[in-house]
């Protein structure tokens, strides 16, 4: 049975977003595909409130996260932590040899400014790597208050964010926060199938990877810049994606990117709600995610037994991430998703477990 998807990624596409990607295939040096760039980019540079450039990179957000750090520094990186995926970024800086250091606060707690100042202030850095809204803990770290610190503090230092988990769900202004490279691959807050990650750069962030001379070829942004202006991308990318993500970013914009916010908020409001009456919420209660809750299995129940039952009503939930496998479970509620689904979702979990 089709399975409506509240999983943190890949989440629920809509019928008219799948259709999108079976348009005929146009030439990648081809005028069509030109034109089709050339629509797109503008749309993201509206949801992400910047003038700066905006990449389309055929690769799931890992590979971009790796390629963004590789060319980032030429001193020393400020890797944050607090949890899986924002610990991921830390063993690639390592795997790639550049020096870095770890700042790392344990499960349910988030970066904060604070905690950024005082690392900074212990060694030449030039970047830091900070994810907002970690995915495996439902925590979302105050970015906006990170780049401010950063910004007046730390000028030489670029920040790089993971908005993997919230781009397209919560407001993110790229240019008056002071951002240097926000990512997000697309089968999460976009609802596309995976394949493709949006990414902005600052100018200050081309300029740094000109002077790093292992900054690698694929996601290099020299390499992006090549083709640029003329609307292309060096190798050949997921037309099809493409196209459905344009038809996409016209639908959110047609929704209006404030009501889009503000939809969020109040599916994740309603999660919280049911997970405080029922459950506990997992983490520090002043940072939690707007685009998916972990809820505290308080009452021990076998979420796998759950899914099951969910499975049969047409609908798939997440367990915990990592080392919260057992102890939480998580309910996205991101995307395309909306109220009346979150609210559908919730009595069919209280309904199967007797609440
Ligand atoms: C999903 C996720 C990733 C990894 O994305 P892939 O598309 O699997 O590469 C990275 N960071 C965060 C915060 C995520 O939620």
């Amino acid at each position: 049975m089709y399975k409506k998807l509240f999983i943190p990624g890949p989440t629920h596409v809509r019928d008219e977003i799948l259709l999108a990607q079976a348009a005929p295939m146009i030439g990648h040096r081809a005028k069509e595909y030109q034109d089709l760039q050339a629509e797109v980019t503008p749309k993201l540079q509206k949801l992400l409130y910047t003038n700066q450039r905006v990449y389309l990179y055929t690769s799931s957000s890992t590979g971009v996260m790796e390629g963004s750090v590789r060319q980032a520094s030429t001193k020393r990186v400020l890797n944050t932590a607090c949890g899986a995926f924002s610990r991921r970024w830390y063993d690639m800086t390592v795997r790639n040899g550049i020096p870095c250091d770890l700042l790392e606060v344990p499960l349910g707690q988030a970066i904060t400014p604070e905690l950024v100042d005082e690392a900074l202030s212990k060694a030449d850095y030039d970047a830091i790597t900070v994810v907002m809204n970690e995915t495996a803990t439902g925590i979302m770290n105050p970015v906006k208050e990170i780049a401010a610190l950063v910004r007046q503090k730390y000028p030489d230092v670029l920040l790089l964010v993971d908005a993997v988990s919230c781009m397209a769900g919560v407001k993110i202004e790229f240019d008056a926060w002071g951002l240097d490279v926000c990512l997000a691959g697309v089968q999460k807050c976009f609802a596309l199938p995976p394949g493709l990650t949006v990414c902005a750069v600052s100018d200050r962030a081309r300029e740094r990877a000109l002077k790093v001379p292992n900054r690698g070829y694929y996601f290099a942004y020299d390499q992006m810049d090549k083709r640029y202006d003329k609307h292309q991308t060096p190798a050949t990318p997921a037309i099809s994606l493409i196209q459905a993500l344009n038809k996409q970013m016209d639908d959110i914009l047609a929704e209006g990117l404030e009501n889009r916010w503000a939809r969020h908020l109040e599916m994740a409001e309603i999660v919280r709600a049911w997970a405080r009456k029922y459950f506990a919420i997992y983490g520090d209660e002043r940072y939690l995610s707007h685009t998916v809750t972990n809820v505290s299995n308080t009452r021990n129940i076998s979420v796998s037994q759950l899914n099951d039952e969910l499975g049969k009503r047409g609908a798939m939930i997440s367990n915990g991430y990592g080392d919260l496998k057992d102890v939480c479970f998580r309910i996205a509620h991101m995307g395309d998703l909306q109220v009346s689904d979150i609210k559908w979702l919730l009595e069919q979990i209280n309904d199967i477990l007797g609440l």
